[in-house]
């Protein structure tokens, strides 16, 4: 963890004036290109209240981003993501239906269990740094296969095979969190924590992801799907 106030200036100052920024300028765009003529939002706050209300109207089924070639030639031009969605792999979560967004609105990092690693994390860096997000939310689920197996593997005390123990040991610590407490659900808990520890990693990321949380630039929240119902609470 880097310390020195000095020090993360000058690593951000280096990451736009060095290249990224520079490299990608193409990449962000002065105006929003997705489907929505609203602008985007200017807060956290109005970038989490947009997306609950996307949510409201995916879990009444009126939808209203439904023609996706809308801008299409607009959005090769580049890009303004309002939020970050670190949402699981798994098929049933689709994180544009789910909070009814249009192409260009969400900044989507997906993989099994939903949690953040050192690519996750970059990735999460480029999606405010460069991109300006301005919400980050960590999206688990119910029924989630990878936090059960999980479960199963602290278990059984054995580890899956292949790379599997890759998402085990990334979720574990979320499990141990709750499994003491003996919760009736614990299916449910572990999945709820682990989306709240990995907002939390997001939230004290240093030096990019921390000093912009620290500013009110960004926020990061946890939240659950539940893909029955389709509603996202956030936790
Ligand atoms: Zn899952």
């Amino acid at each position: 963890m880097c310390t020195d106030n000095s020090n993360e200036t000058i690593s951000r100052r280096g990451l736009f004036a060095g290249g990224l920024a520079l490299t990608l300028a193409g990449a962000s765009a002065p105006q929003a290109f997705a489907q929505s003529n609203d602008a985007p939002p200017a807060t956290p706050a109005d970038a989490l209240e947009r997306l609950i209300a996307g949510n409201a109207r995916y879990v009444a089924n009126a939808p209203i981003n439904t023609d996706h070639s809308v801008a299409r030639s607009a959005r090769a031009l580049g890009q303004q993501p309002f939020a970050a969605i670190v949402a699981c792999a798994d098929s049933r979560v689709v994180p544009e239906l789910i909070f009814d967004q249009g192409p260009g609105d969400l900044f989507v990092v997906r993989v099994a269990g939903n949690f953040i690693n050192d690519d996750g994390l970059a990735s999460l860096e480029f999606g405010a740094a460069v991109l300006g997000v301005k919400t980050i939310i960590v999206l688990g689920h119910t029924s989630c296969g990878a936090v059960d197996a999980t479960i199963k593997s602290i278990q059984d005390k054995a580890l899956p095979p292949g790379h599997l123990p890759h998402l085990v040991n990334a979720i574990r610590p979320a499990v141990y969190d709750v499994m003491d407490g003996n919760p009736t659900d614990l299916l449910a808990a572990a999945t709820a924590r682990n989306a709240v520890l990995n907002a939390e990693r997001a939230a004290t990321a240093d030096p990019i992801l921390s000093e912009m949380h620290a500013s009110g630039k960004i926020s990061s929240v946890g939240g659950v799907y539940d893909i029955a119902t389709g509603k996202v609470s956030l936790l």
